[in-house]
């Protein structure tokens, strides 16, 4: 009898194998099987937008789609969309970028795919600061490369350039870093960024800097991009940008990358061979997002400073938390070591007993490297949050010791 689909023991690449699934996406799944059963579940566990995109964004996407701009684009983007973000760095920063250092991507994920794979491969190590986002271990595991990591808790998850003058290796060839960071919420200073950035190029490693929170800051922090650097810190340097939480636009896939016209050219190939471009039409959509002004952004803004202003205060009296003010993106990050050592060993076990006991959804900690923390997203409403706090300080009482 002929094989069926079924029958076939799949064996992934040794590349793919490697790689663990999406924590983030593990709680999701979690939190949506808990709704199906009709329960009233608080979930502090997206790290997307609550808002809508704004409208004058989704007309000009409309209207890119009525004036028939339905086809492919050249790879790295239309001329439009590159003008446009040309246009936004000098405004905003008075940087300045040639069309052959920008590049349309689908999202800051494929920025940063895009970057590790056209430079990492089997014997690469590269540098990542913990806590860090979920997905930049697992492209570097997937480009062949060690992902070597820097732990921040002594510097209050701030990297500092000596973290990273002693981390490299003579096998260092990367360094991705994330400020405001995710899942932490931490901004590395102006100053700090730029030591950074002098370490590395000095001893010749290359950098990601993914900027996809970059104007997600509360003052006093200012915002900063990486792209405002001298060009000589420049030169080993790709910034990735995104659309998806400036704008609330997760689901049109659209971001870019900012780097070396040589750099770009590789990931030109790459990208021209997988995704071939972003979509047609969210490249019209963040043109006009970078175009118009900018007091949606301000007043998105606005809301999350207040939520974060309310949240910190109010974690900061649940006992067995500590909770460090973030500077910027949308998450807290409280530290849950003061409810462990009983019943609960982890902080996994902390995030399984708020699922069960509190129907509430956090993220653990130890999904960004970070054993004893968990993360707890404020893109949702003030009376969610308000809820979801009361439930958490429910079930932190209980295991304080
Ligand atoms: N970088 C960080 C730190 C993120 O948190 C995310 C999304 O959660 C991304 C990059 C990718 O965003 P997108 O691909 O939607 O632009």
């Amino acid at each position: 009898m002929a094989e069926t689909a079924s029958d076939v023991n799949f064996k992934a690449s040794s590349n793919v194998a490697r790689m663990q699934p999406s924590s983030t996406l593990a709680a999701m799944q979690a939190a949506l099987a808990l709704k199906a059963t009709g329960a009233d579940v608080v979930d502090l566990g997206p790290g997307e937008p609550d808002f809508d995109t704004p409208a004058h964004i989704k007309e000009a996407a409309a209207a890119a789609m009525t004036a028939g701009q339905t086809k492919y684009t050249p790879t790295s983007g239309t001329r439009k969309l590159q003008q446009a973000i040309a246009g936004y760095y000098e405004r905003e920063f008075g940087a300045r970028l040639d069309a052959s250092e920008i590049m349309a991507t689908a999202g800051g994920k494929q920025a940063i795919f895009n970057a590790v794979v056209t430079l990492c491969g089997p014997g690469d190590e590269v540098l990542i600061p913990k806590p860090y986002w979920v997905t930049f271990p697992e492209i570097v595991t997937f480009a062949g490369a060690t992902p070597v990591f820097i732990d921040t808790e002594e510097t209050g998850f701030c990297l500092t350039a000596e973290q990273v003058a002693a981390a490299i290796t003579p096998r260092t060839r990367l360094i991705i870093v994330n400020s405001p960071s995710n899942p932490s919420g931490r901004v590395i200073a102006p100053r700090e960024f730029e030591r950074i950035m002098e370490v590395v190029t000095e001893r010749g490693v290359y950098a990601v800097s993914d900027e996809c929170y970059l104007r997600f800051v509360y003052e006093p922090a200012g915002v900063f991009s990486a792209a405002t650097l001298a060009p000589e810190l420049r030169a080993r340097l790709c910034i990735a940008g995104s659309f998806s939480k400036t704008y609330a636009m997760t689901g049109w896939r659209i971001g870019y990358s900012l780097a070396p016209a040589a750099w770009t050219r590789e990931m030109n190939t790459v990208q021209s061979h997988s995704t071939s471009n972003p979509s047609s039409i969210s490249q019209a959509a963040a043109a006009a997002a970078f175009d118009s002004p900018q007091d949606c952004v301000r007043a998105m803004l606005a809301e999350y400073r207040r939520r974060r202003d309310w949240l910190v205060k109010a974690l900061r009296g649940v006992p067995g938390l500590r909770c460090v003010e973030p500077e910027g993106a949308f998450y807290a990050f409280p530290e849950v070591r003061g409810c462990l050592g009983g019943e609960l060993k982890t902080s996994a076990d902390f995030a399984d007993r708020l699922l069960r006991e509190a129907q509430t959804v956090v993220t653990d900690g130890a999904a960004f490297g970070c054993e004893g923390y968990i993360r707890m997203s404020y893109a949702t409403s003030m009376e969610r949050l308000e809820e979801g706090v009361e439930r958490i300080r429910r079930v932190a009482e209980k295991y304080a010791g």
